[in-house]
């Protein structure tokens, strides 16, 4: 990455310049990675490491546009004709669009010998930073966009899905059947996943399994993690609103004093999990992430005040067991209970997210003996659950997938968190991602793997 520093010139088509052989700055840098990358000619079985790992500069290319180029989701635009314009370059010839994730690439690699359909996911779509934060100006390459930054690693992803599909197109006779890459847009709001698999896309196209990979800042390089059922956890989003009486500051009698009713309301939101439920065998996080209250004077007490978080859990929270209240249902009865207390009416909305992230057993024990064999690193198939939650899960739900965690870190780089504005990746990722996906690629369709 460091080494792939860019100018810092804009480039809206960063592939037809150099294809014109126009002189444009920054496209020498991620041209001469292609450039290299178009002349790989079809490897031999001896050769496909070596192929992975010419691979990993027009990767790091590859990465150094999408992230200097952030862009939010179904907005991924000039990520749309990047990733599309590199796969035709690369001799792709077969896309599906999408209509209702119009900025997908999905393409499709035809091995010309029967053997299953697989598909290998990547997003493609940004984050907005917390309000008036810009990423570090000590990253390199960084994001062009003030506000915008690709700190989940999607980019990464990204990047190195583009240069599996550079090395697969060269080395078709390393796997059977047909391989679909698919570049997801919006992963992080709602309608990625959700709307390909409401589409039916990869159930027309005859997919029998999908996989992914996702950065793991803190894990170090050379790791991946692969958990046998339970990935992920399911997200849901709630808003309360409190609407209460205002008052002068110097008389909260003469109100309900809202803001604090909003204050002990997210404490008890924050705290329920710890105390109300069997957290030890059924995790729950509740966290308070927007509160808003605004007299807009430093002597008014505001009659209203709102407070938004998200709810993890494994389970569905609108399932109650035993015949109990759902979570949800407790929730309801907490914020009921307190603002009848306060004196305050109050609106609790509840919006489902992602369902938890489930892998599927029986492909875990298809694959994970042919890649402990083939991986050179640490294979960690207990990784430690976390409570994040990804809208792979909606393919989970369809059809047999796996979700890979991949470490980032080395020599003091990639340990700041994902959704941080410090978030990186040592660029060691990008030679151990591409051996990732090709290894999941040939494994999947039950391809040769001698090339260790
Ligand atoms: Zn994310
Ligand atoms: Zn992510």
């Amino acid at each position: 990455m460091d080494r792939l520093v860019a100018t810092g010139t804009k480039l809206d088509e960063p592939f037809r310049p150099l294809m014109e052989g126009a002189p444009v700055q920054r496209t020498t840098i991620i041209g001469l990675g292609l450039l290299a990358l178009l002349g790989c000619t079809p490897a031999t079985a001896a050769d496909l490491s070596t192929t992975i790992a010419s691979m990993t500069e027009p990767a790091q290319g590859a990465y150094t546009f999408l992230h200097e180029h952030p862009e939010l989701g179904k907005k991924e635009f000039k990520a749309q004709t990047y990733l599309e314009d590199a796969l035709k370059q690369f001799g792709f010839t077969e896309f599906i669009a999408s209509t209702e994730a119009p900025t997908a690439v999905i393409a499709i690699l035809d091995s010309g010998r029967p053997g299953p359909t697989i598909a290998l996911r990547a997003e493609m779509d940004a984050r907005p930073l917390e309000r008036n934060a810009v990423e570090p100006t000590s990253h390199m390459p960084r994001s062009q966009i003030d506000g915008l930054m690709h700190n989940c690693g999607h980019d990464i992803h990204a990047s190195i899905l583009l240069g599996t599909a550079g090395i697969l197109i060269a080395n078709k006779e390393r796997f059977s059947g047909k391989i679909v890459f698919l570049f997801q847009p919006a992963e992080e709001t709602p309608g990625g996943a959700d709307d390909i698999v409401h589409e039916k896309i990869l159930e027309r196209l005859g997919v029998k399994a999908i996989f992914a990979e996702h950065v793991a800042p803190g894990m170090p390089i050379g790791t991946i993690g692969i958990a046998p059922d339970f990935a992920l956890a399911g997200s849901n989003y709630f808003h309360l609103k409190i609407k209460g009486r205002g008052s002068h500051a110097a008389a909260p009698n003469e109100g309900s004093d809202t803001p604090l009713v909003a204050a002990r309301m997210a404490i008890e939101l924050s705290e329920y999990p710890a105390r109300h439920l069997d957290i030890a065998n059924k995790p729950v996080v509740i966290s308070v992430t927007q509160f808003l209250a605004d007299g807009n004077a430093g002597n008014v007490i505001p009659a209203d005040a709102d407070v938004s978080g998200t709810i993890r859990s494994f389970e569905n929270i609108s399932l109650g067991e035993n015949g109990e209240p759902s979570l949800e249902q407790k929730l309801d009865l907490l914020v009921s209970r307190m603002a009848s207390e306060a004196g305050v009416n109050y609106d609790w909305a509840v919006r489902p997210g992602a369902p938890a992230t489930r892998n599927d057993p029986a492909l875990f024990e298809q694959i994970i003996a042919p890649l402990g064999r083939t991986w050179p690193g640490m294979l960690d198939t207990h990784p430690g659950r976390g409570m994040f939650s990804e809208d792979f899960s909606y393919y989970t739900g369809v059809m047999p997938a796996l979700y890979f965690s991949i470490g980032v870190s080395k020599d003091g780089r990639g340990l700041a968190g994902v959704h941080t504005k410090e978030f990186d990746a040592h660029p060691d990722i990008f030679a151990h991602g591409l051996r990732l996906m090709t290894t999941l690629a040939v494994i999947g369709t039950a391809g040769k793997m001698d090339w260790q």
